[in-house]
């Protein structure tokens, strides 16, 4: 194999042109028809490739359809309430996305009247926009030539170059990087991008890749020297913690007290409820929790304590979560309502609970509690 970490030199001895010409030729027979797709308006661009970030085109595409359909364009996404945005991303997952596009659309309207900046520079200027969506950007809906780098992208330069570097490194970002600006086409930059992350999608899968039907089977390092299942190479595998949550979910007088969420947590701006958080999810108990017995002064009936553990998973942490119900009468509604303010928590309705964005785990008790 050859030395990877001299980029230039091994690009001299690779048959770029070959590479991307393939891909050119592969595209147009084989892409699926998505409606962000021909299209060169950068917000629909922008917002397709925000919602798709960590998230599979099944998944994505009814989110996709919601925003559009709610904000045709980027004003009406500034001009909209926090609450809302988080509450139509609900179930996607990843909420810093949600907050970081708000933020970003209201950039666009506030230093930019309203258009996207042109380039890959100035785009990757603005809130939430990494180099992967600045390129994307750039490239689809300014025919920029800078080249995209996803995981599909990746998978497919280490399997079809041969290239061993750890992609989760800073070295291997780098390689990659110089790889993917060599092999990029300059008459279709936005074609070859959208070519290589389509093939990497359908064709050059992470699981069984199609190699017996892949117009880039005879240069294929990967396939050729049987690594396919070796390439590319990750080392730094994220770790994952284990958290426990004792969630209160306290009713009087038909309002829910609940809690918005706080930075530098999981979940920033949702809405849950008052919780105590255990060491693990075997020691989660509530006569072992301080909210439980600070809340006995209003003498709640207990409605309803889930035998059931709910079990979400996150990319960094895995939460484990009970749920105990309180009816609390109203003849402590004031004293109640002192508490939680102090507390900085909320009563809200059951309308105002249903229209806030919540976690998925939140949803899921609630809809099993109807
Ligand atoms: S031959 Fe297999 S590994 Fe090589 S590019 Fe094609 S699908 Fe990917």
């Amino acid at each position: 194999m050859f030395n990877e970490k001299i980029p230039e030199k091994i690009s001299k001895a690779l048959n770029f042109n070959h590479f991307s010409k393939k891909l050119l030729q592969w595209y147009p027979e084989n892409k699926r028809d998505l409606p962000w797709r021909n299209t060169q308006n950068p917000y629909i661009i922008w917002l397709s490739e925000i919602i798709l970030q960590q998230t599979r085109v099944a998944q994505g595409l009814p989110y996709f359809q919601k925003f559009i359909e709610n904000y045709p364009n980027v004003e009406d996404l500034a001009a909209s309430p926090q609450e809302e945005i988080l509450r139509l991303w609900q179930g996607l997952g990843y909420y810093s996305r949600a907050r970081n596009l708000h933020k970003c659309a209201k950039q666009v309207v506030e230093n930019h009247s309203g258009q996207f900046p042109r380039d890959y520079k100035n785009l990757l200027k603005l809130q939430g926009i990494g180099q992967y969506t600045a390129a994307a950007i750039a490239s689809f809906a300014f025919k920029e030539k800078v080249a995209v780098v996803d995981g599909n992208v990746f998978r497919v330069l280490s399997r079809y170059f041969g290239i061993e570097t750890d992609i989760s490194s800073n070295e291997g970002k780098k390689v990659f990087q110089a790889l993917a600006n060599k092999a990029i086409s300059s008459e279709h930059p936005d074609e070859y991008n959208q070519a290589i992350m389509e093939f990497g999608a359908l064709q050059c899968t992470p699981k069984k890749a199609d190699c017996n039907n892949c117009p880039l089977q005879a240069g294929c390092y990967a396939y050729n020297n049987n690594a396919v299942e070796k390439l590319p190479v990750k080392k730094n595998k994220v770790k994952i913690s284990t958290r426990a949550f004792l969630y209160y979910d306290i009713e009087c007088k038909g309002k829910t007290i609940t809690k918005t969420r706080g930075p530098k947590d999981i979940w920033e701006g949702l809405t849950d409820f008052p919780l105590e958080e255990f060491q693990s999810p075997e020691k989660i108990d509530p006569e072992e929790s301080k909210l439980f017995h600070e809340l006995q002064a209003f003498k709640p009936t207990i409605h309803f304590e889930s035998e059931k553990t709910y079990k979400h998973i996150l990319t960094h942490q895995k939460i484990f979560s009970n749920f105990v119900s309180f009816k609390i009468s109203s003849d402590y509604e004031k004293a109640l309502e002192d508490w939680a303010e102090h507390k900085g928590f909320l009563l809200r309705d059951p309308e105002e609970l249903e229209a806030l964005g919540k976690p998925k785990l939140i949803v899921r008790y609630l809809n099993d509690k109807k």
